[in-house]
């Protein structure tokens, strides 16, 4: 038998779940440690989770796809500075005028630094 990967645990493996802390109750994210194995690599069924936190099956299942999906929206908006390399939600980076660098993101700080010269863009970036 194959046996099947769930690309989350992987994705929380690099992640960790605590780094979502500030969207995430301690509840919630003990509920996705529990049901992705990644603490003791055992999976917990709905059941006994929900057994756990004294809670239907239905309520910890919407917990989980509320959970993840809150996550999916958070890391997808989260871009990053191409020169810094922090992140900032979309809207708070700009790209550069010249044509050159149209594919690079910049954010506030960065593109003043450059424009007053005190960094330079690389073309390799
Ligand atoms: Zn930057």
């Amino acid at each position: 038998m194959i046996k099947q990967q769930n690309p989350w645990k992987d994705f929380f493996k690099e992640e960790g779940v605590e780094r979502f802390s500030d969207i995430l109750t301690p509840r919630e994210q003990k509920i996705l440690e529990m049901r992705l194995g990644l603490v003791d690599d055992k999976c917990y069924t709905l059941e006994k989770i929900a057994r756990k936190f004294q809670v239907t099956r239905e309520r910890i299942r919407q917990l989980e796809a509320r959970s993840l999906e809150r996550i999916r929206l958070h890391t997808l908006t989260k871009l990053r500075c191409d020169l810094c390399m922090k992140e900032y939600p979309e809207e708070e980076l700009s790209r550069p005028q010249s044509k050159e660098y149209s594919h690079i993101l910049l954010c506030q700080d960065c593109l003043e630094d450059i424009m007053m010269g005190v960094k330079k863009l690389k073309t390799n970036i």
